[in-house]
């Protein structure tokens, strides 16, 4: 904590030198916990924040959170950061109504802000009922990740699904995650995500913002992102996932799997266009683009040459109900209609290589019946048909 009360006022360790707490320290004075009144350690070494301990952290519920060096050293940041802008800004911030104390509070002309640092994963309900409670009090919450986010050597993110919760979306950097690093003092945004498998994501560029740039509402520095889609590797990905699948051989447990099979379609010879990647939205499904798209496919566009867009959404729809298929939890996206707009952007990129027809009126229609193919050479055609297309489609991204 950095924040206490002293002489029965609020007190807070970031308005003084190392130096004058050490002072007030050796003086014997009492601080007490502004929440159960306890009496609080005063902590004062060389590399942590300066900041309060509970001796006994039984009874308050603010005592018993584990609270780290880089949680304490955040706050710190972004309040001293956030003061040269606003008159109002507070630290530790206690909404009585809500019982809950925001990291950092600011309030400026038109609103409330809390910001929430979180550094470990808690679970999702809880982000939930945190926002939920702020907007209960017209407060609007803006929750920051600072938990290390990790990049594999081939570029990829690797997110859980905890840290996947903290993706916003913005017409200009579509689907991004933003994540702070005290000590780096510096955050990073990582936009254009689109993902290759539950947990891993192609992102574009990361874009560095230091904490001297840092402002609310967020605003980012444009246009830094030159190639926001880096798909040049598509295929190696969607293939790896095929393979993965294969050698795993899942195939009495695999809902999916046992469907290809069931069904009579090779799965390695599946079409190209059954697993493509669908920007800005096709980051809702959980599942594998090929996963989701094969049962449209099956469902819907094999079965009938012609259909609509509102087929395929009561199609996919049936899925989800039935548990084949599922959304990511995205608490931080509010959109209306994402299901539409996935089968919308999907269609649309049929539509552009040439897979589908759009007819007058409004019906799509399958430009040539998909003929499974029966060897590998048949199969090297269709891709040397289909990557000749899906390359001009990549220059427009
Ligand atoms: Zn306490």
């Amino acid at each position: 904590m950095l924040t206490a009360l002293f002489q029965e006022k609020v007190f807070s360790t970031i308005h003084y030198s190392r130096e004058e707490l050490k002072n007030l320290r050796s003086k014997r004075n009492i601080f007490l916990c502004p929440h159960c009144s306890s009496e609080l350690n005063l902590r004062v070494g060389s590399q942590n924040v300066p900041h309060f301990a509970h001796r006994s952290q039984f009874h308050c519920v603010i005592g018993k959170q584990h609270e780290s060096p880089r949680h304490l050293l955040s706050k710190q940041l972004l309040y001293e950061r956030l003061r040269d802008h606003f008159t109002e800004v507070k630290v530790e911030y206690y909404v009585k109504e809500l019982q809950q104390i925001a990291d950092v509070y600011v309030k400026t002309k038109t609103k409330k802000i809390a910001i929430e640092i979180q550094c470990s994963s808690i679970p999702i309900p809880d982000i939930l009922s945190r926002t939920g409670g702020y907007q209960s009090q017209n407060i609007t919450p803006f929750w920051l990740l600072t938990q290390p986010v990790s990049v594999k050597q081939n570029g990829l993110l690797q997110l859980p699904s905890f840290q996947q919760a903290f993706i916003r979306y913005s017409p200009q950097l579509h689907y991004f995650l933003l994540y702070f690093s005290p000590e780096d003092r510096n955050f990073t945004l990582f936009t254009h995500l689109i993902p290759v498998s539950v947990s891993a994501f192609i992102s574009a560029a990361p874009v560095r913002i230091p904490i001297e740039q840092f402002t609310l509402p967020l605003s980012i520095p444009h246009p830094t992102v030159n190639h926001p889609y880096l798909l040049k590797n598509w295929n190696q990905f969607r293939m790896k996932w095929i393979y993965n699948k294969l050698h795993y051989n899942k195939a009495k447990s695999d809902l999916f799997l046992r469907e290809v099979y069931r069904e009579g379609d090779t799965f390695l010879y599946l079409p190209l266009f059954v697993g493509m990647p669908v920007f800005p939205h096709g980051i809702h499904f959980k599942n594998h683009v090929i996963e989701w798209q094969y049962y449209m496919w099956k469902d819907c566009m094999k079965k009938d040459p012609f259909f609509s867009e509102e087929k395929v959404v009561e199609v996919i729809k049936r899925r989800m109900d039935r548990g084949y298929l599922e959304f990511r939890t995205l608490p931080f996206v509010c959109g209306e209609q994402l299901l539409k707009e996935v089968v919308k952007g999907y269609l649309s990129l049929l539509k552009d290589i040439q897979v589908v027809r759009r007819k007058e009126d409004g019906q799509y229609q399958l430009s040539e019946p998909w003929n499974c193919p029966d060897n590998f050479p048949d199969f090297e055609q269709h891709q040397h048909d289909f990557f000749h297309k899906w390359k001009h489609i990549l220059k427009k991204v």
